[in-house]
């Protein structure tokens, strides 16, 4: 059914790897995977060839051309694998967020957290820790997730059909009962930063970006904030849009995707390469472009439009109003005198 995945591909910056500027490796997809991407977005088939899920470890199930069994079957072990581009991503964003003001630390050992309760061979990794990004102070434990909301025969999972983010709702329920020390009390919150094979992101996703980037806009002149924040959130979304559609092409080739190189800079690129991502804000100052001037020729004479008789235009009621207006005050003034008042006009 073509419309499975509408749900899964909208919602905001759900389709930001469409506009991502392909400036840099984390920025862009190869041909290969923009292609995949955009034929799953389709709905077409993917130019792959098509047999049986496997050979080991696999389900033997035979796999759709579109590519669903692929991205949901949790035999090949590549759903796993796959997280990884996405929450590198991850950790590349909350990076150049917090700078060298704070810390992020990838695969953090659940132990070695503020999380109360957790013994010592306990062996439950997160997959980032952002410190210094809250005003609190508070250790943002962060856990990436990319769910399919289609089952591996390409069925909706439960809800997925009829709300949005049903699937999402699912894996941050799974994540909760994996993590229940960090929702006790303490200097730490649990994130879910989950987003769908289609492209849409849930709202934790989206909450902690608003503020990664208000934390890393702050540190912009006062007078390009409102500039920086839209350079940034344009950015980061790109980045973390096309880290999904690396992942979604890498499962549906079976194989995993290259890690990107690393980046040049932690703290991300300088402010005025930000500023040229920024989005121009209400209508262009700009004056309007010159109408082009069209003759028409007429039956008798040659007549011209409106926009060549230039100044003449002002012949109009309201300029002759304007030109008026000026006598008749003159004329009430010089009134007002012949009887001996002040004018106020
Ligand atoms: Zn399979």
């Amino acid at each position: 059914m073509p419309g499975r995945l509408v749900r899964s591909q909208s919602g905001p910056h759900a389709g930001s790897w469409l506009t991502a500027i392909p400036a840099e490796p984390a920025t862009t997809l190869a041909p290969q995977a923009m292609q995949l991407a955009l034929r799953r977005r389709l709905r077409m088939p993917l130019p792959l060839c098509h047999g049986r899920c496997g050979p080991a470890p696999g389900c033997g199930a035979q796999i759709d051309r579109l590519g669903d069994h692929a991205l949901a079957c949790p035999r090949t072990g590549l759903l796993a694998r796959r997280a990884k581009v996405v929450e590198r991503a991850w950790v590349r964003v909350a990076r150049e967020a917090v700078g060298a003001e704070g810390q992020v630390v990838p695969q953090q050992w659940l132990v070695h957290t503020t999380a109360p309760g957790v013994r010592a061979e306990d062996r439950r990794r997160l997959d980032v820790v952002i410190y210094g990004a809250m005003p609190n102070g508070s250790a943002l434990c962060c856990d990436a997730t990319l769910v399919s909301p289609l089952t591996r025969t390409a069925q909706p999972q439960p809800c997925t059909a009829d709300v949005d983010g049903a699937a999402l709702r699912a894996a941050e329920r799974r994540k909760a009962a994996t993590y229940p020390e960090l929702r006790r009390q303490g200097p730490q919150k649990l994130l879910v930063l989950g987003s769908e094979v289609g492209g849409r992101f849930n709202s934790d996703a989206q909450q902690l970006v608003r503020d990664l980037v208000r934390l890393r806009s702050y540190r912009a002149p006062p007078a390009l904030r409102a500039a920086a924040s839209s350079g940034w959130t344009r950015r980061w979304w790109g980045m973390l849009s096309v880290a999904v559609q690396q992942a979604v092409a890498s499962t549906a080739l079976g194989q995993p995707w290259p890690q990107p190189p690393e980046a040049t800079s932690i703290a991300g690129p300088p402010l005025d390469r930000v500023l040229d991502l920024a989005e121009a804000e209400g209508p262009s100052r700009l004056p309007p472009a010159a109408a082009t001037p069209v003759v028409v020729v007429g039956p008798r004479r040659l007549r011209r439009t409106p926009s060549l008789t230039g100044p003449k235009v002002g012949r109009s009621k309201k300029k002759k109003k304007w030109l008026v207006r000026p006598l008749s005050y003159q004329l009430i003034h010089i009134l007002y005198k012949s009887i001996g008042c002040e004018s106020k006009v």
